[in-house]
């Protein structure tokens, strides 16, 4: 069965947005994964179909309604489909490669996308929603939010990248950042290529790739080098 993701938007003309150009558009017209959208918004029963509401104990914004929200979530993922029910929100746990790669490995994925003030938490709690960050800065919606987690997942699917070794020795692979990459001219503005890449020696690369990634990662996420070196010892 192919990776499904179903996305709960009151935008469903942004979906599938960038993700039907270059390799995951190509893995999407070959079935490779799927992606489907329900419209929030059909699941209003009022004449104006409203989905939102003016937050109870004042405040600006509106919050989407529970009951409309809860929904649209049992027709999208009814019991029985196992499924993570995911919630785009800047309070939610951030997004990781190690997360990436879990969701990836399962069937695909339910994913709420949140607008205005955000999602009433009684439908948080009721339909065991899991809140994922991909940052810590404020969209105005869980749209790119969601095309952004969509983008990291898809791209490791079996298949989607040409070369199955991409992504061996990318960053977060062991905790590291990449190393820097090179390509001809040999000569750019007067530098030149590190004369180890250039060796032919695959063992000397490998040592110099490593250092690399080693410094970069110690000098820009000292969060990362922590871990790193705890794994390590
Ligand atoms: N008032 C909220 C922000 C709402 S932003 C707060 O301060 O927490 C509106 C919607 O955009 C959110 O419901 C969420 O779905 C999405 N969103 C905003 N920033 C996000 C982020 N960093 N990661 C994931 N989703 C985000």
């Amino acid at each position: 069965m192919p990776f499904r993701a179903t996305v709960l938007t009151l935008y469903p003309e942004m979906f599938p947005g960038h993700l039907q150009y270059s390799l995951s558009g190509k893995a999407l017209e070959r079935g490779q994964w799927l992606i489907e959208t329900v419209q929030i918004r059909d699941f209003a029963a009022d004449r104006h179909r409203t989905v939102d509401d003016t937050p109870a104990g004042g405040g600006a914004g509106m919050v989407l309604k529970p009951d409309i929200l809860a929904s649209a979530i049992d027709h999208a993922s009814p019991a029985g489909d196992t499924r993570p029910r995911l919630l785009m929100s800047p309070r939610g746990r951030p997004l990781t490669q190690n997360r990436v790669r879990e969701l990836a490995a399962g069937d695909g994925c339910v994913i709420v996308c949140g607008r205005f003030e955000g999602v009433d938490q009684r439908v948080i709690e009721a339909r065991g929603l899991e809140e994922v960050s991909i940052g810590d800065y404020v969209l105005s919606g869980g749209e790119p939010a969601a095309l952004t987690l969509l983008d990291a997942v898809v791209r490791i699917l079996p298949g989607v990248m040409g070369n199955a070794f991409s992504g061996v020795h990318e960053s977060f692979e062991g905790d590291l950042l990449e190393h820097p990459h090179y390509t001809r001219p040999q000569v750019f503005e007067g530098k030149e290529i590190p004369a180890v890449l250039t060796s032919g020696n695959h063992a000397a690369i490998e040592g110099w790739r490593r250092e690399q990634a080693e410094e970069l990662t110690r000098a820009r996420r000292p969060d990362l080098w922590t871990a790193y070196r705890r794994d390590k010892t």
